[in-house]
């Protein structure tokens, strides 16, 4: 099945990279595709997933769990802050914290339950005008800023412009996180993980590879 194809290729990947195979987290991407090829690929044993729609996920991933037991499901869409709370409830890291209103209401979250599950902050590298994310210049102010509210950041995540080369987005990514201390890159789709892992990636986000096209209600 295409799982077994895309593990080998990521832990080559990390191996060419000079990098352990187990340094990189490969995220399955769910969204949008029909229950019974994810069920497939519950049951190939693979446990790490990503969703981009609260509702979707909502609906989706309590009875998975019930069923397949243990396993981590990522936010990865644009996150509205009115949806911060479900998402908390929902998702084991959230890829997409773009800006202040949001990065305070989880704080405050976080403070009620006394628990947050990791944090990566999304860079727009395109600074793309109707693409989410912190735009470059401004992500070392608002990664001070969310440490400043305690939010636990694990990384930066981007997602390059379409139809340009990927890896100097992945490379400034990189940049950034190092100059900021944070350990945690998730970068790296479809058709770029394998750049992605050779600059550092941590965690690739790998839908239609996996999965297939997706079929998107009309
Ligand atoms: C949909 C999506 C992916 C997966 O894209 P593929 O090209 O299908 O691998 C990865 N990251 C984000 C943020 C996405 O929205």
């Amino acid at each position: 099945m295409p799982l077994d194809d895309i593990v080998k290729r990521v832990a080559a990947a990390a191996l060419a990279a000079g990098r352990a195979p187990d340094a990189v987290q490969l995220i399955a991407v769910s969204k949008v595709q029909p229950l019974e090829r994810v069920v497939d690929v519950l049951r190939a044993g693979h446990r790490i997933y990503g969703e981009n729609y609260v509702q979707e996920a909502a609906g989706k991933w309590p009875d998975l769990r019930a069923e397949f037991g243990p396993l981590a499901v990522h936010m990865i869409g644009p996150l509205q802050t009115n949806k911060a709370k479900l998402a908390l409830d929902l998702f084991d890291a959230i890829h997409t914290v773009d800006r202040p209103s949001l990065a305070e209401k989880l704080a405050r979250l976080a403070q009620d339950r006394g628990h947050c599950p990791p944090l990566f902050v999304q860079v727009n590298t395109g600074a793309e005008p109707q693409k989410a994310g912190v735009l470059p210049d401004a992500a070392d102010a608002f990664i001070a800023a969310a440490r400043a509210m305690d939010l636990p950041l694990a990384g930066l995540m981007c997602i390059p412009p379409e139809g340009e080369d990927s890896a100097p987005h992945f490379a400034a990514l990189a940049a950034k996180a190092a100059r900021n201390g944070l350990t945690g890159l998730s970068m790296g789709m479809s058709g770029d993980f394998e750049s992605a892992i050779a600059h550092g990636a941590t965690h690739v986000r790998v839908g239609s590879a996996i999965f297939g096209a997706r079929a998107y209600p009309a």
